[in-house]
């Protein structure tokens, strides 16, 4: 390949971007430096970690990060001895956006946040190596793979195009030079080529970074002579320092009390590569048959994509000091897969596979302590924070109620950590304080699916229950369909659906009498209810009379174990249609509709209103469960010669 260079275009969301930091009129553009010092170090990671197999790739250089200030040249170049770029490698990472974070903020340029917002935005997220152009005009980038010989130059100036080129460098690694426009105090542009703004930067920002980042500086000291005393005369002579600026102290290893605030959201930050504070902290540190130190953090809220198959989950694993997986899955059940976080472990073999970490009995050990943790944690913010935990709920109680079938230890933990909806009022309720409430001779835990809270409220299936006052948890959550079916019961009380199975809700005394009366009224119904299902027969396997209506005259229930109507929804879409289940119709035998169309029935056995009537309720019941109608455009007639009938008899 040539010298020379070649020009290529950016992607157009890329330039988008670019331009949008290029303008920005965010003030806190130091950030720029906790970019490419976090980029830096995961370079060093990443070499650190291919080592382990191919230890001639380090060879004997210490891994460091450096800053080189030019002052003349207004300059400040960041270099590592990373793993570096090949000329693939730097157009696919550099001249595209693949950072979900960032395509998110691009989305929200687009969709016409103000300026000031933006700005705001670009503080909280920091969006990568795109922000060096904030606080320069020119940027070049000098990069050599790790393994690989030549080395490629990358340069832009933001303004739409970047160039390639072949380059030299000694060495692997990465080299960037930012020439930076003129300092100026109100735009936020430190002078950056100075020693203080440098230092306090990557103090606030990167302490935490467990390679050096290191600054030479000269120093007026005093002469010293052969013994190491100040020489006469106070003459001085300038002396090269080379400072380590950060503490390199990994995070996790120090004491809680003994970290402050903003540096373990730097740290978060730097993981997590969320742009939002964390909600909460976990530290761990276990003692004992295996060492091993966690910090976990639970995110401020959930990313977009937590319940697609694809996320990514899990937390770094660190073997004595080196990062060995970026996401090791098996740290955690998938239920808890939000968490954010470290592991270090002492005593796993350095160069460990996946499949062997996932036989390892240490690894097995870790996984139950951080879930334990985990769990422990959510319990004291749930009996102490109610607030905080709501939030969390919000944010991820989807998630922690897979756990109910998924969790194998500790699945009574998390099944104390749920909570509803329910009819006892607005608020969220957990499944103990509905026990609490229970009445005496209540031995079921009532619940009720649905989509939305106002649909099952509404529902006539809780007619009796509201009557008697019996409380019933609403399930309006997708999952919590299938979380039903692996909670059968809590503290010894069986969950019940009161859209399913039979209802009976007498008092223990009134039983032998309400058995007697149901049989007289099941004995004079039995014809008309045997005539209704054989005209509805397509639909209704069923037609009984109920024991959960009070003011509705009829309802559609499931036998024990059918899907719910929304279950079985979902489950058609996925198979694209599919036979539907035939339901129950139930009958609330002391209402007028229901009386009168017995009186028909009996009068005339014949009577071909009777077949439509029993289709108007079945039409009534479907939708007020919340169901659609199979076929609406009959409905719709049978109502309106209802109407016309019913109209032209109050007018005759
Ligand atoms: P992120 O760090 O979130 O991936 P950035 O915009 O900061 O996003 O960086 C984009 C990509 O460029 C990185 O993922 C990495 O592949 C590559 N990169 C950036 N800086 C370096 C570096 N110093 N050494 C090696 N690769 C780098
Ligand atoms: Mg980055």
């Amino acid at each position: 390949m040539s010298e020379q260079a070649q020009t290529f275009e950016f992607q157009a969301e890329t330039q988008q971007l670019l331009n949008l930091m290029i303008h920005s009129l965010y003030t806190n553009k130091e950030i720029f430096l906790r970019e490419l010092v976090s980029n830096a170090s995961d370079a060093l990671d990443r070499l650190r970690f291919e080592a382990l197999t191919r230890p001639e790739l380090i060879g004997d250089d210490e891994l460091e990060i450096r800053l080189e200030p030019d002052a003349d040249a207004r300059t400040l170049t960041i270099h590592d001895n990373g793993i570096g770029m090949n000329r693939d490698e730097v157009i696919a990472n550099i001249g595209t956006i693949a950072k979900s974070g960032t395509r998110e903020l691009m989305e929200k340029v687009r969709a016409g946040e103000s300026e000031a917002q933006l700005a705001e935005l670009i503080g909280q997220f920091g969006v990568g190596f795109y922000s060096s152009f904030m606080v320069a005009d020119r940027v070049v980038l000098v990069t050599r793979r790790a393994g690989e010989s030549g080395a490629t130059r990358w340069e832009s100036s933001g303004d739409g195009r970047y160039d390639l080129a072949e380059a030299s460098r000694d060495s692997h690694g990465t080299s960037i030079t930012l020439h930076l426009k003129a300092a100026d105090g109100e735009d936020g542009i430190d002078d950056f080529t100075q020693e203080w703004p440098l230092r306090q930067v990557v103090k606030r920002y990167s302490d935490f970074v467990t390679y050096p980042v290191r600054l030479k500086v000269e120093r007026e000291k005093p002469k010293l002579d052969d013994e190491g005393n100040p020489v006469e005369g106070g003459d001085t002579e300038s002396v090269v320092e080379d400072l380590t600026l950060n503490s390199m102290k990994p995070i996790w290893t120090r004491s809680e009390s003994e970290v402050e605030g903003d540096e373990l959201k730097e740290f978060y930050r730097h993981i997590s590569h969320d742009w939002n504070d964390p909600m909460q902290p976990i530290w761990l540190k276990a003692e004992g048959r295996f060492e091993y130190q966690a910090l976990l953090f639970i995110p401020g809220s959930a990313p977009y994509d937590l319940y697609y198959m694809a996320f990514k989950a899990g937390l770094q694993l660190y073997v004595r000091r080196v990062l060995i997986m970026e996401h090791c899955e098996d740290l955690l059940p998938r239920y808890l897969r939000f968490l954010k976080g470290v592991v270090e472990a002492s005593d796993l073999p350095l160069n460990v596979s996946r499949e062997l970490l996932q036989q390892n009995r240490q690894m097995a050990a870790i996984r139950k302590g951080l879930v334990r943790k985990v769990l422990d944690t959510l319990r004291k913010m749930k009996q102490d924070e109610g607030e905080r935990y709501l939030e969390f709920w919000g944010e991820f109680g989807r998630a922690l109620k897979e756990g109910v079938g998924e969790e194998q230890d500790y699945r009574d933990r998390v099944i104390e950590l749920l909570l509803f909806e329910s009819s006892h009022g607005e608020e969220l309720t957990s499944l103990a304080d509905y026990v609490g409430r229970m009445g005496e001779d209540q031995n079921e835990i009532y619940y009720l699916t649905g989509e939305s809270r106002e649909a099952v409220a509404a529902s006539p299936h809780l007619e009796a229950f509201r009557d008697k006052e019996i409380e019933v948890l609403y399930l309006v959550d997708p999952v919590d369909e299938l979380m039903v079916q692996s909670l059968h019961e809590y503290e010894g009380k069986a969950l019940k659906s009161v859209g399913k199975g039979t209802v009976d809700l007498t008092a223990e005394e009134d039983k032998e009498a309400k058995k007697k009366e149901m049989e007289e009224l099941e004995e004079s119904f039995s014809p008309l209810l045997e005539a209704l299902q054989k005209s509805l027969d397509e639909t209704v396997k069923q037609v009984r009379l109920s024991g959960r209506l009070t003011t509705s005259p009829a309802c559609l229930v499931g036998a024990e174990h059918d899907y719910s109507p929304q279950l079985e929804k979902l489950l058609q879409k996925g198979k694209g249609g599919g036979a539907k289940q035939r339901r129950i119709l139930e009958l609330n035998p002391e209402h007028d509709i229901v009386r009168s169309l017995l009186d028909r029935h009996q009068a005339d056995a014949e009577d071909g209103a009777v077949g439509d009537y029993a289709e108007l309720l079945l039409g009534y019941a479907t939708l007020a469960e919340g169901s659609e109608l199979t076929n609406p455009v009959r409905f719709n007639s049978l109502v309106v010669e209802l109407l016309s009938r019913g109209l032209a008899a109050e007018g005759g």
